[in-house]
């Protein structure tokens, strides 16, 4: 038994805060009925705002998974090429699925701890050239390494490269988190979900879809059913769905959007590098090694953290469950028991980045882990030095 609340610092799902809380317990209501329709009409056009668009965003009953297939399907046909870039997990898992529905994924090759290379990328596309890759999809922010993309750079590469194929960008775990366009950066499809920056629970997705993805979607032979970009746009331009949405999640999703919103997505942003810095130098000051190795391409979500050799992260996270009552992020794949991630987004302050990063302290002596005792303190002094956020006020 624990008490005390629960430390949940994964790179999501996030904690989720009391005003989302009380709004996903608003008792459920007619999702054909008038005050739906306000409802319905105002998140899908206040989200869009999230995502910088002012194209339509598609909110799909389904984890960021179904986000990923929905964009996939809408889009390509049986056999069709697309290029995807090897940053980690997500990525991988991305290009399995592709391969599950009969795409032919072309994965280049990554090192895991940098992120998606656009030289190697426009390389590729220059040298197809009878346009046979129909799309190049990007892990914006992979969630598995702690490494952020720089998606402008790849919409550059795609440009200099004069290929047609769409820019599809899984920001899952970046949107409402770290600067994200998808106009400014001619992003064709992004897909995102609820449960990391936007501090809902699982349960939702997202597809941001360009004018040239609906044109794409006209002649795409993938079968779709659920998944279908315009069943949804046509209902949702009265602010309903051709299906029961999940009502419940759409209450919480419109405060998520007041917080967010309110609080301004720059400020949003800089929190989040805020709390990311602090991290690094407690991590820094232990001694242990961070999984990026590329600084400008630093994740403001997580840290993903390298043990040193012969000692288990696994081993650590349990330790740390157990006195602290603290969830840390496991590694993921070829990383598994070699890292373990700090996730430090959604609904946090200062406070709460030196409470997880204490529970971590204590966790590396409790278990022997080698390390410079004072990464806490070394992160309070940045903390402290470097203005905080002001509470805003209301
Ligand atoms: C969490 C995550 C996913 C998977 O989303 P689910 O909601 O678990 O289906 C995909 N990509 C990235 C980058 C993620 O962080």
């Amino acid at each position: 038994m624990h008490t005390g609340r629960h430390f949940l610092q994964i790179p999501g799902p996030t904690n989720t805060p009391l005003p989302i809380l009380s709004a996903l317990a608003i008792p459920t209501i007619d999702h054909r009925g008038p005050e739906f329709q306000k409802l319905g009409a105002d998140v899908l056009k206040r989200v869009k705002l999230v995502f910088r668009t002012e194209q339509p965003v598609i909110i799909y009953p389904a984890s960021g998974t179904g986000a990923w297939e929905a964009a996939l399907v809408n889009t390509l046909s049986p056999g069709d090429k697309v290029l995807m870039f090897q940053t980690g997990w997500f990525a991988t898992l991305w290009s399995k699925m592709a391969a599950k529905l009969g795409i032919a994924a072309e994965f280049l090759e990554g090192d895991w701890r940098t992120g998606a290379d656009a030289n190697r990328i426009e390389q590729r596309l220059r040298a197809d050239t009878t346009h046979e890759i129909k799309a190049v999809c990007v892990v914006h922010n992979e969630t598995s390494t702690g490494v952020t993309s720089d998606i402008a750079a790849v919409r550059a590469a795609v440009d200099a490269a004069g290929h047609p194929a769409l820019l599809m960008v899984d920001t899952i775990s970046s949107l409402g988190s770290i600067d994200y366009r998808h106009d400014a950066w001619g992003v064709d499809v992004t897909v995102a979900g609820s449960q990391k920056g936007l501090m809902l629970p699982p349960g939702l997705s997202f597809n941001a879809v360009s004018p040239k993805a609906r044109e794409a979607a006209k002649t795409a032979r993938l079968p779709r059913s659920f998944w279908d970009w315009e069943d949804m746009i046509a209902a949702n331009t009265t602010g309903f769905f051709p299906y029961t949405p999940a009502t419940n999640m759409l209450q919480g999703l419109k405060v998520a959007l007041d917080m967010l919103l309110d609080e301004g997505l720059e400020n949003v942003f800089a929190r989040h590098a805020r709390a990311a810095e602090a991290t690094r130098r407690a991590v820094r000051h232990w001694g242990l090694e961070i999984q990026c190795t590329n600084e400008a391409e630093y994740s403001g979500v997580l840290t993903a953290v390298r043990l040193p050799e012969g000692h288990s992260a696994d081993h650590l996270r349990a330790e740390i469950l157990a006195r602290s009552n603290m969830s840390l992020g496991n590694g993921l794949g070829p990383l598994a028991d070699r890292v373990f991630r700090i996730g430090h987004l959604g609904d946090f302050h200062d406070l709460m980045v030196t409470g997880t990063l204490s529970g971590v302290e204590m966790g590396l002596a409790a278990c022997g882990v080698p390390h410079n005792p004072g990464g806490v303190d070394a992160a309070m002094r940045w903390l402290s030095g470097n203005s905080a956020p002001r509470a805003l006020a209301s």
